[in-house]
């Protein structure tokens, strides 16, 4: 079944219809202690095959790409494209054929924000095609060897040497590209220890990588470095970064703004909070689960990669 995602559709409704959420429904809460499925990771490279990647025009000569992985964002000009981010690997046919639409240029630069496989997929084969990489020295780090994420009951390999980011910094680095100046920084450990933004200075757009996810439950990989209070104080650095007027692009969700940072903060303190103090009570993780700890925010939030009950179970490991 191919499964295209329109504009029309939301998104929730078309994660059903592709079948991804099966991938994630299993998070029941008597499962959560148990599961050793690795579906998650197998279940995104079957849906990013076939997912629609859309593009949307922001601001002067900068685009955004919204698939099914990571998004990202396209700078273009005579330097050639310079992206932030590079999807999930079975996503090259559509990612390259929405890179053609925006004009035949070939893409030159390739940042990425985080080190993991929905936002590096793209790395091989985008150097291959002539692209630079450059990240934070901790995703050279887990690119470099196999890397068991616990969260997501998977192990990746060693990515291809192409696949290596060849520049890396450690706690800030600018450049300039087509016009723009790109100031890009370290994160205090947040969603894993690789995590940076990259701010487009003079289009005032801030990609934030997957320290923001907009109106989605964030998936948080211990293994590597992230915690709740580590995503927490990024979403602080975040709002620290912008005014009324910057655009920003969330790793996942739709672009959004400051307003869109502070509820994301609010979620994630709220439900910090009530978890932290349940278990303090000496509640487990089922009883808290059952509690509904992030009620009002559930129908809504937890609907891309995480459930209610799996967004718990990682709130819980880290209070
Ligand atoms: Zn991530």
């Amino acid at each position: 079944m191919v499964v295209t995602r329109s504009a029309e559709m939301p998104r929730r409704q078309f994660l059903a219809a592709a079948g991804f959420t099966a991938a994630t429904a299993w998070l029941a809460p008597r499962a959560l202690f148990a599961q050793s499925d690795d579906v998650l990771v197998p279940g995104a490279f079957k849906e990013a095959s076939t997912a629609k990647v859309t593009v949307q025009t922001l601001r002067r000569n900068i685009s955004v790409l919204l698939g099914a992985g990571g998004n990202i964002a396209v700078l273009t000009g005579p330097d050639g494209k310079l992206l932030v981010d590079a999807e999930i690997v079975t996503s090259r046919p559509n990612v390259s054929a929405a890179l053609a639409s925006i004009n035949p240029d070939p893409v030159k630069q390739l940042i990425n924000t985080h080190w993991h496989f929905d936002h590096t997929g793209g790395n091989d084969w985008l150097h291959e095609a002539g692209a630079n990489i450059l990240a934070h020295e901790n995703t050279r780090k887990h690119l470099s060897k196999d890397t068991r994420v616990e969260g997501w009951k998977h192990t990746f390999p060693a990515a291809p040497a192409g696949a290596i980011p060849s520049t890396v910094f450690t706690d800030e680095h600018t450049l300039n590209a087509n016009g723009s100046t790109l100031v890009l920084k370290h994160y205090a450990p947040a969603h894993t220890d690789s995590d940076i933004s990259v701010h487009f200075t003079e289009a005032d757009i801030l990609h934030t990588g997957d320290t923001f996810w907009n109106r989605d439950y964030p998936f948080i990989d211990y293994s590597t470095g992230g915690s709740i209070d580590g995503h927490i104080r990024a979403a602080e650095a975040n709002l620290a970064k912008v005014t009324e007027k910057t655009l920003v692009i969330p790793g996942h969700g739709a672009v959004g703004g400051k307003a869109d940072l502070v509820l994301f903060l609010d979620v994630l303190v709220e439900i910090r909070d009530k978890v932290a103090a349940l278990k303090k009570q000496g509640r487990s993780l089922e009883e808290i689960v059952a509690a509904k700890p992030g009620a009002r925010f559930d129908a809504e939030w937890g609907n891309l990669f995480m459930t209610p009950s799996a967004f718990i179970a990682l709130v819980y490991q880290g209070v």
